[in-house]
């Protein structure tokens, strides 16, 4: 499983207490690149630099520095932030460990490490290495390859009934792939569009452009109100204090439909089984009794 917004979101929402207000006082990767080559001179870059502020756009974190460049993070499909803090784990969640601990930073898969004067070491753990971290102008963000022509985020104002209408209109697409397109809705990923789809009872199979009128008007809200209860989710999942395997990345979540293969679908009074298709080389799951 594939990080989403709603994990990126809880990764970001972990890192805060760590990151945003603090100086990096120590960096360190262990090898040339993730994805992408590091930037020249990475360590020497971010050493020193105040984090002003720590947001996100589609699966993006990004750091504001106080020299005009922005951190970027993107944790590919197993990147990991662990956050090791000295003695004081109970204080900020479960996703937190001691700094005492002999593991910390000592697997093979850590590749970047950052220390703040919160004070904390981040870990980024990426066994497969799609994750990837740059520097980036503040100012020239939007103009950036990653950035430029991103669509709306789903959880802004800006996304709602009408501006969906407007993205499918003429789209010969089935809707599953119109929603997954990046251009239209930034970071809207495969597992909460199976979500929202039978949240609203729409087929993902439907053409784009024939999604009618009302079911367009159930779609925004259930996108919204998918990825809002993950994200929330994702919070306590921070603040739980039982749990202690916690690590930022992933979270498990009950899904009606994701995953649930032959299982009976959860609508109520609905006695159709989840089925899983292929669309576009990707799994799609949905209960053809109730999403029309
Ligand atoms: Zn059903």
């Amino acid at each position: 499983m594939m990080p989403e917004l709603p994990e990126v979101e809880t990764v970001r929402m972990g890192l805060l207490p760590v990151m945003e207000g603090h100086r990096f006082t120590h960096v360190e990767t262990r090898r040339g690149d993730l994805r992408v080559p590091f930037p020249n001179d990475f360590a020497g870059r971010l050493i020193g630099r105040r984090v002003k502020r720590l947001w996100r756009r589609a699966k993006y974190i990004l750091g504001d520095l106080d020299d005009g460049e922005t951190l970027v993070i993107h944790l590919g499909m197993s990147g990991r932030m662990s956050v090791h803090v000295a003695g004081a784990a109970k204080k900020l969640g479960n996703y937190v460990h001691d700094m005492s601990e002999a593991t910390v930073g000592k697997d093979k898969h850590d590749h970047v490490v950052l220390d703040t004067d919160a004070p904390a070491r981040i870990v980024f753990n990426d066994h497969r290495r799609f994750g990837l971290m740059l520097l980036v102008e503040t100012g020239a963000l939007d103009e950036h390859k990653l950035f430029k022509g991103l669509g709306v985020e789903p959880l802004s104002d800006e996304f709602n009934a009408d501006f969906l209408a407007g993205a499918l209109k003429g789209k010969k697409t089935p809707i599953k792939s119109a929603l997954l397109d990046q251009r239209v809705i930034a970071g809207l990923g495969n597992i909460y569009v199976c979500e929202a789809l039978f949240r609203a009872g729409i087929s993902p199979k439907r053409q784009a452009a024939k999604v009618r009128q009302d079911q367009v008007k159930a779609l925004a809200p259930a996108i919204k109100a998918v990825l809002r209860e993950a994200v929330k989710a994702g919070g306590s999942s921070l603040r739980d204090h039982k749990r202690t395997d916690g690590e930022l990345g992933m979270f498990q979540h009950n899904f009606a439909v994701y995953g649930r293969e032959r299982r009976p679908c959860p609508g109520p009074k609905c006695k159709g089984t989840v089925r899983r298709i292929v669309q576009a080389g990707r799994s799609t799951f949905y209960c053809p009794s109730c999403q029309r």
